[in-house]
């Protein structure tokens, strides 16, 4: 079993028209049991005339309503407390309660089984094979455990493929590190935020290398960072390891993960999702590679309430080329590019954080954190970017304002008023970094 390179050979290795086959099964049966079980479903799709018999194709799914996070707000004041009425499972069988970060509004509650728990973990057990995760390993998971889902189903995967696992919950960022080095991980999973964050600590605060401690590999989630080339790359540098991105959502899912060949994209899991994009205006599916559009996701497997065709904001694309690794499960190219959200007009032209992220993290002599806000004055969009020198690089700070503002000119098309900040004063974040304010929304 170590030896194997997959999690699930037969699975990850499927010929595309296979994992059509078995996708198009699957679906109808999530359909099925969400159409007889959930009151919420149910109603959704008499209103527009579905039945589960008339699914026959993949061309039927497109005509299934797409469900939105702000329909599962609702959900949650109908009956049965807490959770209401997609719920598709008698109360006492749910053994799980997460819920959503919250920081698009409201949290969305997600109740499990331990059917549902056992497939979150079988979920990362796939996302932790394939980035080299063995039975071998020591795995330190830097988190603050609490009602988010993040890590608590890494902690569980890792569990389930062998790995020995170390809890740091509680412990603050120094005694993080002080415990990487009593116990010697060869692994941890964190937000990219945080690697950095640990990184800077560890060098800055404590006098101590990360990249001389035995971390060999990071699993990222929370934050597109780990796809975004210069982030992985101070990642990488920083901690002497390999960073892997993973995305996946509280009332989705662990859905894709990146493999240890790096290919630039991650890996939909296939078996246990159908990912669809779309475009953003007009809804039409986007099947070719290279055009962004958003994800509508259905998790096949998951039963207490179900996530069927969820639309769910983030902007993918399909990637061209397959992967060396040999899995046919398809790449998205460059990971989750931003949320549709997000992905905002600045005088005209769309801007998406991520590629802020990239130029900033590119730039030699700048700090980790930044901040970003667009704001307007008068008639006129202004962006302000706020950035840290690293101390001692004071007396470039010249040549290096004029590399970001060319460079932010180059990949975004637009101008900024640049503030330079002491090292060390912007926000720091753990979970959820909260780097984009667009004040015309009023956040
Ligand atoms: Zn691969």
């Amino acid at each position: 079993m170590e030896d194997s390179e997959y999690w699930n050979p037969f699975l990850e290795t499927l010929p595309p028209e296979k994992i059509r086959s078995l996708q198009l099964e699957k679906f109808q049966r999530i359909f099925r049991w969400t159409y007889d079980h959930s009151r919420f479903h149910r109603s959704l799709y008499e209103r527009a005339g579905i039945r589960p018999e008339d699914i026959r194709s993949f061309d039927d799914i497109r005509h299934v309503p797409t469900v939105e996070k702000s329909m599962m707000r609702d959900i949650q004041r109908k009956a049965p407390f807490p959770y209401g009425d997609a719920l598709c499972v008698p109360l006492e069988e749910v053994t799980e309660f997460r819920q959503t970060s919250g920081t698009t509004g409201q949290p969305v509650y997600q109740p499990d089984t331990w059917q549902d728990w056992e497939w979150w973990a079988e979920c990362w057990a796939f996302i932790l094979w394939a980035q080299g995760y063995r039975p071998s390993d020591r795995v330190f998971i830097p988190f603050g455990y609490n009602v988010f889902v993040a890590f608590w189903a890494g902690h569980y995967g890792a569990e389930k493929i062998g790995c020995e696992v170390v809890p740091g919950g509680v412990l603050d960022t120094k005694a993080r590190i002080l415990k990487i080095q009593e116990l010697r991980p060869t692994a941890m999973m964190a937000t990219p935020t945080y690697v950095l964050g640990m990184a800077d600590t560890a060098r800055n605060k404590m006098g101590l290398n990360p990249a001389e401690m035995s971390i060999e590999k990071i699993t990222c989630a929370g934050e597109p960072g780990a796809s975004i080339p210069t982030t992985k790359r101070r990642m990488e540098q920083a901690w002497g390891a390999k960073a892997y991105d993973h995305a996946g959502a509280t009332e989705i899912g662990a859905w894709s993960f990146e493999c240890t060949a790096q290919p630039g994209g991650l890996h939909v899991n296939e078996a246990f999702f159908l990912v669809e994009i779309v475009d953003v205006d007009t809804g039409e599916l986007i099947e070719d590679p290279g055009k962004k559009g958003k994800m509508v996701i259905t998790a096949f497997d998951r039963v207490a309430q179900p996530c069927v065709r969820f639309d769910s904001k983030d902007i993918i694309e399909w990637a061209e080329e397959t992967c060396p690794c040999g899995r046919t499960f398809r790449l998205i190219k460059g990971g989750v590019i931003g949320r549709a959200d997000d992905i905002t007009k600045v005088k005209g032209v769309l801007l998406a954080p991520s590629a802020i992220e990239e130029v900033v993290r590119g730039i030699d002599g700048l700090a980790d954190e930044y901040e970003v806000v667009v704001e307007k004055r008068g008639d006129m969009d202004h962006i302000t970017l706020k950035v840290e020198l690293l101390p001692g690089r004071e007396s470039a700070k010249e040549k290096i304002e004029a590399e970001l503002k060319d460079q932010l000119r180059l990949k975004t098309n637009l101008g900024y008023h640049l503030e330079f900040h002491e090292y060390g004063t912007l926000p720091r974040y753990e979970v959820k970094a909260r780097r984009f304010k667009d004040m015309r929304k009023g956040h």
